[in-house]
């Protein structure tokens, strides 16, 4: 068996392995896709000392420093399944089991999409999912925020001191942020707010150059001109394949304390599947180190 087994290699799953690995500890990491939502990245200049970067040359640098180690690497392994026994199963699709003395869940999250025709087409060419990431990009523009709940208002509050007008669409007939964030959006010069909008269409030619939707109301179909559209209706943690094993959020996510332990005695968790406050690389990256001393810590004690 192994004494840590990471399961998902994103930044959360490689900085685990790398702090496991680190103190001579029998180390396994298993991942669908090695690098994770970072593969979908393009420009990342907010995870720190690193100016400027892609995405894809981050994955490979986590990969590269992950060989660093004397760690098995299962790459393109599902799992399907955990359950505690003598040791900690986990179960992927191909039937193996893995066994293991602790294990780290960092098997990550995916934006919601909302489906209409041009979203995958202009996806970091003006669609983007997290205005921390990329709204300074948009310095100066106009962008639609789609979604009312409290991440797309949240976005569109933080987007307004940034890029020159915010319109936000929303689908159901009410916001349903909390109030002070509502407050807050109304307060400022730059928000147009529409309820009842059905996004149609995102179009453009090689960018985004507008946002076609429906009124709900009267059927009417409107345009806008504009160059980026924020999707935030909502961010999903991948983690349906663990059922009732595990304690989780109402949104799925696996609760965890501060030295990043789960319901489960030796299972960790750590970045974005968990119920962390903010999800970011340099965030996933931290949490995933102090899953895996937990782990460490774990073994010492048992
Ligand atoms: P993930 O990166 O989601 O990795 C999850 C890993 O688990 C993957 O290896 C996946 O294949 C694997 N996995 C999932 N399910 C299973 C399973 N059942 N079995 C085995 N393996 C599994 N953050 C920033 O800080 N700066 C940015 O500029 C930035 N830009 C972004 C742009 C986009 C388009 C997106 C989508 C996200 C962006 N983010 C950015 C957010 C950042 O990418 C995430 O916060 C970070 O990748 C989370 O890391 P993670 O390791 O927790 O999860």
């Amino acid at each position: 068996p192994f004494d840590v087994l990471v399961v998902g290699g994103g930044p959360a799953g490689a900085s685990a392995a790398v702090y496991a690995a680190r103190k001579g500890i029998r180390t396994g990491i298993v991942a669908e896709r090695f690098g994770g939502q970072i593969l979908d990245t393009v420009g990342i200049e907010n995870f720190i000392s690193v100016k400027h970067t892609e995405g894809p040359k981050l994955a490979a640098s986590l990969e590269e420093h992950v060989k660093e180690y004397d760690v098995d690497i299962m790459s393109s392994q599902h799992a399907k399944g955990l359950q505690k026994k003598d040791f900690i199963e986990v179960e992927l699709e191909n039937g193996a089991v893995l066994k293991s003395k602790t294990v780290v869940l960092s098997t990550g999250a995916r934006w919601r999409n909302v489906g209409v025709p041009g979203e995958a087409e202009f996806k970091n060419k003006g669609v983007a999912y997290c205005p921390h990431c990329d709204g300074p990009l948009f310095e100066g523009k106009d962008v639609a925020v789609i979604g009312g709940g409290n991440s797309g208002i949240e976005a569109a509050i933080d987007l307004a001191g940034i890029v020159k007008h915010v319109t936000v669409l929303e689908f159901a007939p009410e916001l349903k942020a909390d109030s002070v964030l509502q407050d807050r959006l109304y307060s400022l010069p730059n928000v147009t707010v529409i309820k009842n909008a059905q996004t149609k269409e995102i179009t453009g030619t090689d960018k985004v150059d507008g946002i076609t939707y429906i009124n709900r109301e009267t059927g009417e179909e409107h345009r806008i001109d504009l160059q980026g559209v924020f999707v935030q209706i909502g961010l999903v943690p991948n983690t349906d394949w663990l059922d009732d094993t595990i304690e989780r959020s109402r949104m799925g996510e696996i609760v965890v304390d501060k030295k990043g332990a789960t319901s489960i005695p030796g299972v960790f968790a750590a970045g974005d599947c968990t119920d962390s406050a903010y999800k970011q690389i340099i965030i996933s990256m931290g949490s995933g180190a102090t899953a895996a001393l937990g782990a460490f810590d774990y073994l010492v004690r048992n």
